[in-house]
């Protein structure tokens, strides 16, 4: 491979920003990585080697992607601001093993990108954080692991446990579906334009056999969706309160009874395991 001008530091990322006249927007959640170390930590939490086959959301200059390109087997980056495709196009140049693709990610059937288990890696625009990452999980395709930058509280609620204010129904859902671990706390500085918030990087590695098998996914979510919308109420109120569960207090109670699960309890105490546990009671 020839050599190439790396763009991993505020130098060499403003140069090409004001070369190609590039505007940040604000709308796509546009802050590019300009700090090599937390570039390595990505890159290596991300576990990549010449065997993966990567997806990338929003590779934006083309910053992270170079890394990408020299670790993994091939690379798909899905980009949705055609602004920044030609500056792909001259910053990617130097590399065979990697495709742009000028599209919004949650319009992409993510089936069709690789044979292979992806992973999936990204600093991703904070706007739209969460449905990328359900998408991902829901979409069924074929995940060996997601690590992904997200703000600070984000990662936070990923990997919280019961009890605390951070558990809600993004950390059930993420931990159906992984095993989240924090690998790195990012401050703005390591970005241009800086964010107004912190940032994590998170490590969600898929699991190969669920934690729990609800006899119905779709009811155990719909539940923990109820659970925390109000969570201030208790389980019991909030669950009577969403009426489309079609569930009247004493069938809650009767429930509750046969779980020997106290009237008085806040949904945020509950386990993924106790949330199954209750779906299939009700469902029986
Ligand atoms: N990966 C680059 C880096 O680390 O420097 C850029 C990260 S920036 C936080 C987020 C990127 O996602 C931007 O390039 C933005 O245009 C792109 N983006 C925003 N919404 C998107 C979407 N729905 N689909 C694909 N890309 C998107």
């Amino acid at each position: 491979m020839e050599k190439y001008k790396k763009l991993i530091n505020p130098q060499n990322t403003i140069e090409l920003v004001k070369k190609n006249e590039f505007t940040f927007k604000k709308r796509f959640g546009q802050n590019f990585l300009i700090d090599e170390h937390v570039l390595n930590k990505i890159m290596d939490g991300a576990e990549i080697t010449k065997e993966d086959s990567v997806l990338e959301i929003g590779p934006g200059i083309g910053t992270m992607t170079q890394a990408l390109c020299e670790r993994a087997g091939d690379v798909t980056a899905v980009e949705i601001d055609r602004d920044l495709i030609p500056i792909l196009n001259e910053t990617l140049s130097p590399f065979d093993n990697v495709k742009v693709i000028n599209e919004d990610v949650l319009k992409l059937d993510l089936n069709s990108i690789s044979d292979k288990p992806l992973k999936v890696v990204a600093n991703l625009p904070y706007y739209i954080t969460t449905p990328i990452v359900m998408e991902l999980f829901e979409s069924g395709a074929k995940l060996e692991s997601v690590t992904v930058m997200v703000q600070k509280e984000v990662a936070d609620r990923m990997q919280a446990i019961p009890g605390g204010k951070d558990y809600g129904a993004l950390s059930l859902a993420v931990q159906y579906y992984a095993e989240a671990k924090v690998i790195a706390n990012v401050p703005p500085n390591c970005f241009i334009p800086r964010p107004g918030v912190g940032s994590a990087v998170i490590n969600l590695k898929c699991h190969k056999i669920k934690p729990v098998c609800p006899k119905n996914e779709e009811h155990m979510f719909r539940l923990i969706k109820a659970a925390f919308a109000q969570r201030r109420k208790t389980l019991l109120n909030a669950l009577k309160n969403e009426s489309s569960l079609g569930l009247s207090k004493e069938r809650i109670q009767e429930v509750f009874s046969e779980l020997g699960m106290d009237e008085r309890i806040r949904g945020e105490k509950l386990s993924l395991a106790d949330f199954a546990a209750l779906s299939d009671k009700i469902l029986k």
